[in-house]
């Protein structure tokens, strides 16, 4: 009733149809009063969001910010940290610019604060929800109390493409892990009560479909069928936005032919009127601007577009607060259309609480004893080292016997500058141990370590600085390779086992680092051949921020460890897991290829027409390649562990079910080895026969669990109507009668299957 008394409001003030009801009367009593002082220019003011400097990811840099922030032309700024800095800026809002109004603080808060954690891909990897939780709430206690009330994350972009840089921050490839993993995220940040004075208002990005930027450069167009879209591409941003995600930000990229900033449909239809949401959208990093060099107009055209498509906030362009006002008077937008921006962004204040004390994130103390402490480091150790993934194990290479000498061989061993993967704008140099200093301090004197760089990250000294900028570089030797792979050889010599910490640096990945080669650079190459030529053990700690190629290393390297980037204990993490303290469990979130050819590769794909027979590698007029099966190195799933899990076979509760049923599947997981350790227990279904074509596997549930070695235990799935249901062509969200597989294993391509059938 409520809400219908608003919309007709809307519709007689001739107010925009989108204005939402937010249900909370005091708040919109408080809003419209204070918009009715408003001139427009200081309402334009409010759509305003400039950067502070500490990270800047495009060519613009806001300038005059002290006099915009008095004469009202500055609603929020982001990059900028320390609650003195926040404090300043604050006070010239509320006491200097004509109505106080408190400024809301952003910052690019991805895997952590200061305290770091694995970067959001390696998070994945964990399939720890409750942890993945936990070190979002480490974020926000630490941001806060720094100065920040809002972070532009998560981000939920679904990528199957490795070349893409941004693969690193979000979860991967898959659509109900990524899914899982927003809500938890926001929750994470969000708390119960936003607040509360250690709680970040959460931004979902970068919507929409980012990820699939076509050949993984970044920026790129996308064009998708709207049945991808909503079955496979959006329900991660629509799970931060069901869990409550206060913000949204805009992507770059175009959608079939409109850019997402410019994208009505997108931002308006999809967004608040199918989903509901209520909160405000900002555009990203100059994207308003950015809608010029797309070809749709002048700044003035396109400020007006991006207005009227349902985008609130603009960052650092100015486009908003430069033309606006002219629109205005010209009739190219309307009164309406600005208050709801504004409306929007002062509800986003009044929900942190800015309006009671704007000053409440701005506590010195907090600063000094919340950040960086042992229980938050701590929590970053155990988290990483369930980020690892094991790819190779030959003989049980691992793990290592804590006595005798290592050699800690590689560009990547000794190098903080290295340690805190992408997005760690806020990363403390000082306090973030290398990986040789890391593993010291978690070995003592037990185990000796000996340490050589080994190889330049990349042999071309130009590709290496593009690929350590942001001030993060890594160390380079200008002597002739072979001189510095003889050295690092004459070390290793001494040791009883090689680890060669090798593969990409923090900032190989990550924003505007797309490559077309995933291999490991080829100086390091030669220098993993000099390195196994010793006789030695050798093992493989690959930093990387994405799924790689590494074909040859898993021919010929007897043990691999994936440690992506790990955040601030990598080092202690990963002595934890080389030397056995910890039992590796991590899952990869994306699947490897065996080369770049074969991208995209990912477990979700549909059959085609001429599927290739099982286990065939290549067969005439059937949907393969000449040079390349069609296999993954490592599928979606992946990861040993020092102990072997063996899972018996399904049991169905039923074999058929109706719409209002459940069927439960159980299965019996032995830990057969001799470690204990932990399994994560994949479930997956397939529509045999739809309506459309329809994947050849969905991941549909995953259960971590620890046994004991030689313990068993009975795991239990229930399937029920909303698990079968998929988006058809009509985009109705559909269970269709008749039979599904269903399979539960230890990833994506090794599971048990069974079948069962959904009735009429
Ligand atoms: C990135 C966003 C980020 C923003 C603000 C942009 O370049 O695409 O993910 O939130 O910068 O730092």
């Amino acid at each position: 009733m409520r809400k219908i008394a608003i919309w007709m409001l809307a519709i007689a003030t001739g107010c925009s149809v989108r204005v939402q009801a937010q249900n909370n009367p005091k708040m919109d009593k408080f809003v419209s009063e204070l918009m009715s002082k408003m001139t427009v220019e200081e309402k334009i003011g409010q759509l305003n969001l400039v950067t502070g400097g500490e990270a800047v990811t495009g060519s613009v840099v806001s300038t005059g910010v002290e006099s915009k922030i008095k004469s009202g032309q500055i609603g929020g700024i982001f990059s900028m940290s320390s609650p003195a800095k926040i404090r300043a800026a604050q006070e010239l809002a509320v006491k200097q610019s004509r109505l106080g109004i408190p400024i809301i603080f952003g910052m690019d808060v991805i895997h952590g604060y200061k305290t770091l954690f694995p970067i959001p891909l390696g998070l994945a990897a964990t399939w720890d929800m409750s942890l993945i939780r936990e070190s979002a709430r480490i974020a926000a206690v630490e941001a806060t109390a720094d100065g920040l009330n809002w972070t532009f994350s998560p981000m939920v972009d679904i990528s199957r493409d490795p070349r893409w840089g941004r693969i690193s921050e979000g979860s991967g490839e898959d659509t109900y892990l990524s899914s899982r993993i927003a809500a938890e995220m926001v929750k994470g940040y969000q708390g119960t009560d936003l607040k509360a004075n250690n709680t970040l208002m959460a931004c979902v990005k970068h919507f929409a479909l980012y990820g699939a930027a076509e050949s993984g450069r970044d920026y790129n167009t996308t064009d998708m069928s709207l049945h991808r879209m909503y079955n496979e591409y959006l329900p991660p941003y629509k799970a931060a936005i069901d869990a409550g995600a206060g913000t949204v930000m805009a992507s770059f990229n175009d959608i079939n032919g409109v850019p997402a900033t410019a994208n009505k449909w997108l931002m308006t239809d999809v967004l608040r009127q199918q989903w509901g949401f209520k909160g405000m959208v900002v555009t990203d990093y100059t994207g308003i601007n950015e809608l010029i060099d797309h070809g749709l107009g002048d700044l003035q055209s396109v400020s007006a577009l991006a207005l009227k498509a349902g985008i609130h906030m603009d960052m650092v362009g100015e486009g908003f607060l430069t033309t606006l006002k002219k629109s205005l008077d010209e009739g190219k937008v309307t009164l309406a259309e600005i208050d709801e921006a504004c409306r929007l962004v002062l509800i986003a204040k009044y929900k942190l609480g800015l309006f009671d004390d704007p000053f409440r994130y701005c506590d010195d103390k907090r600063a000094k004893n919340n950040i960086l402490t042992p229980a938050h480091l701590a929590k970053s150790r155990e988290i990483a080292s369930k980020s690892f993934v094991l790819l190779k194990n030959e003989q049980q290479t691992l793990p290592l016997k804590k006595s005798g000498t290592v050699a800690l061989i590689g560009p990547l061993a000794n190098t903080r500058a290295n340690m805190p993967g992408t997005w760690s704008v806020s990363a403390d140099l000082e306090n973030t141990p290398s990986l040789l200093e890391g593993m010291q301090a978690a070995l003592g004197n037990k185990v000796k370590i000996v340490h050589h760089l080994g190889s330049n990250l990349i042999a071309d000294a130009a590709y290496q600085e593009r690929a350590t900028m942001f001030g993060r570089s890594i160390p380079r030797d200008e002597r002739p390779e072979a001189d510095i792979i003889a050295e690092a050889v004459q070390v290793a010599s001494s040791a009883d086992v090689i680890v060669a910490a090798l593969g990409e640096s923090s900032e190989m990945s990550g924003e505007s680092s797309s490559r077309t080669d995933l291999d490991i650079p080829d100086t390091q190459r030669r220098l993993l051949e000099a390195l196994l030529k010793t006789g030695k053990p050798v093992v493989l700690v690959l930093f990387a921020g994405r799924p790689m190629t590494l074909t040859w290393e898993q021919e010929h390297v007897p043990a691999i460890l994936n440690v992506w980037f790990g955040g601030t204990e990598t080092g202690k993490a990963v002595a934890d897991v080389l030397f056995g303290d910890v039992n590796p469990s991590g899952k990869l979130p994306a699947t490897f290829p065996k080369n770049v050819g074969q991208i995209p590769l990912y477990y979700a794909a549909k059959t085609t027409g001429r599927p290739l027979a099982k286990d065939a590698w290549f067969q005439k007029f059937r949907s393969n390649y000449l040079d390349v099966d069609n296999q993954p190195l490592y599928p979606f799933g992946y990861g040993l562990s020092y102990t072997q899990f063996s899972y018996g076979d399904i049991k169905l509760s039923k074999t058929t079910m109706h719409a209002n049923e459940k069927i439960s599947a159980t299965v019996q997981l032995t830990n057969s080895g001799n470690y204990d350790g932990e399994e994560v227990v994949q479930l997956y279904l397939r529509d045999v026969y739809a309506s459309i074509t329809r994947p050849v596997k969905e991941l549909k549930g995953f259960q971590k669990v620890f046994l004991k070695k030689g313990e068993s235990r009975e795991i239990q799935f229930e399937i029920t109507a909303e698990d079968l249901k998929f988006y058809n062509n009509d985009l109705q969200f559909v269970a269709e009668p008749g039979d599904f597989k269903l399979f539960i294993g230890t990833n994506s391509s090794d599971a048990k299957e069974t079948q069962f059938t959904l009735l009429d």
